[in-house]
């Protein structure tokens, strides 16, 4: 029998929400539990794919394709887990399913509401997913706060579930914030209580109160919160900030929070932490130092490269490295030149994007990195642009580009598959998820990967066009890894460099702090290398 969790979220958003339920699941897997993790997300669009980073930070991609939450790429780093489609539910989904329904009849002339035909989509989509494999906890993360309009529905909806599983099955964690105020600088519990009032007002009791706070909880508040919001005294964990997210979860054990769930779910076990201290050991002992510049274009935007600064951060953990990221705006260094801004770094991470804004000093800090020697990981546009520069300023064709930046070049090294073509929609119509890719032997890709095959989550619509590709491969180009078909570029090498590699997939979304992605591994090295 699978056991529920229900995490809400009090106050503001932005507090760590998906962390909190991240480092749950992982409190809860090395008590040998089968954890499952899901995210429920209340706004409209019916997959996060068509959603600016400006907006909602980076999307994140499943192994089977879904375009989701970056907190799913939380929940996968801290739970070692791959997740599907059925892990991140919209609002959008949930309506477009029951209106199909009604418009096949299949209501059969009942009035379709929102209780009980939108909840019961909604209950059906958490029950499937805890149906897969032998789930024995799944946690279910309800996006946004509490009183926000669109999150009502999935609020009744885990209302309903405790009535038919029972309070012995379900739990309700709360996540808030204790703000920190005033020229007294005194630290609040209002706020909190308001919110606990909010989802009472639905019918829930919170279990659990996690209040996210600068200051340490006295003694008084943790009693003025039991008393208010009516949670025993045991039950107010509090998470507070930490240099490394990683050290979290050890955190909350310390605090009880792992045990008092596994008490309360009746699902005990004897926590082992092995695995996870030694990632927190290396965090905070590192051995050696190295700067690594992102040239991006979201450079302000903590949560737009989420899962390659992880990554990135990954790599360190395997290398005994503390990693400085330096973030640098790809069109500053249209202004000011790739030298003068990449002085002193040891690496270059290029990430993924759409469209030409900043492109064209992406392709700079690319032509500076391969003629100075300096490592270089190029990660899906970051690779095409690796292309681009290549076919420039080593082939010689200068009008180079991608058919998405330049649809008229006589040079279009990326280019649409003949599938794409005429593709209008664009939701869900990209080349997304995993794909099988062979690497070739001899290759520096195949040193990294240490095998003759990988599996690869992709999200973009361009490819190497083969019509160039025995050009750029006589003048040096290596493609080191191609789809098992030989037709689809999927990575690519510059031999005659320390570390010059790029992917059209996207490595960071299966990177984890216990075990780094090659790339990602292997990228740091040659970085320390560089830093000598
Ligand atoms: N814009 C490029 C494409 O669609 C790259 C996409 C990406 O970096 N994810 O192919």
């Amino acid at each position: 029998m699978t056991k529920f969790i229900f995490v809400t979220g009090g106050v503001v958003s932005s507090v760590g929400k998906g962390i909190t339920t991240a480092c749950l699941g992982r409190l809860l897997k090395d008590r040998g539990l089968e954890v499952a993790m899901q995210k429920i997300d209340p706004y409209l669009n019916v997959d996060a794919g068509t959603m600016s980073p400006f907006q909602h930070g980076e999307v994140f991609v499943t192994d089977d394709g879904a375009e989701t939450d970056l907190d799913l790429g939380h929940y996968e780093r801290f739970v070692d887990i791959n997740l599907t489609q059925l892990s991140n539910v919209t609002t959008g989904q949930v309506y477009g399913a029951v209106i199909r329904k009604e418009r096949a009849g299949e209501y059969l002339g009942q009035t379709v509401q929102v209780i009980p035909h939108l909840t019961d989509e909604i209950k059906s989509r958490v029950y499937e997913l805890a149906e897969q494999g032998e789930t024995d906890v799944l946690i279910t993360e309800i996006g946004g706060t509490v009183g926000d309009i669109e999150g009502q529905p999935f609020l009744e909806a885990i209302r309903q579930m405790r009535r038919e599983l029972g309070a012995e099955n379900t739990l309700f964690i709360h996540v808030t914030l204790i703000p920190y105020v005033g020229p007294s600088g005194e630290s609040k519990t209002k706020p909190t209580q308001h919110s606990v009032r909010e989802l009472r007002n639905i019918g829930i009791q919170p279990d659990i109160l996690l209040c996210r706070s600068r200051r340490q909880l006295s003694k008084e508040m943790r009693e003025k919160l039991s008393l208010f919001c009516d949670v025993a005294p045991e039950a107010v964990i509090e998470g507070l900030d930490t240099e490394s997210i990683y050290e979290l979860p050890l955190i909350f054990e310390d605090q009880g929070f792992g045990s008092l769930v596994a008490e309360r779910l009746g699902v005990n076990g004897k926590p082992d932490h092995t695995e996870w201290k030694k990632v927190v050991q290396r965090v905070k002992n590192p051995k050696h130092h190295v700067a690594v510049a992102m040239v991006g274009k979201y450079m302000a935007l903590q949560d737009a490269y989420i899962s390659i600064t992880e990554a990135i951060k990954h790599g360190g953990i395997a290398n005994g490295t503390q990693v400085d990221i330096q973030r640098v705006d790809a069109e500053d260094i249209e202004t000011h030149g790739a030298k003068k801004l990449l002085e002193g770094v040891h690496g270059i991470v290029v990430p993924g994007g759409y469209g030409d804004r900043g492109v064209e000093g992406k392709i700079m800090a690319i032509q500076h990195a391969r003629e100075a020697g300096l490592p270089f990981l190029g990660l899906c546009l970051g690779m095409q642009c690796a292309v681009i520069e290549f076919a420039r300023n080593v082939c010689g064709w200068k009008d180079a580009n991608s058919a998405e930046f330049d649809p008229d070049t006589e040079h279009p090294v990326l280019d649409l598959l003949p599938e794409q073509e005429g593709v209008t929609d664009r939701g869900a119509t990209q080349r997304l998820g995993a794909y099988p890719m062979r690497i070739m032997p001899g290759t520096n890709g195949r040193k990294v990967y240490g095998s003759a095959r990988g599996s690869e989550r992709h999200r973009h619509r361009y490819e190497v066009n083969n019509k160039f590709r025995p050009e750029l491969e006589d003048r040096g180009l290596v493609t080191a890894g191609v789809s098992p078909d030989g037709k689809l570029v999927e990575l690519i090498e510059l031999p005659d460099h320390p570390f010059f590699l790029g992917s059209q997939f996207h490595p960071e979304f299966k990177s984890r702090p216990t075990r780094a992605h090659p790339l990602f591994r292997e990228f740091v090295k040659a970085a320390l290398g560089h830093a000598g």
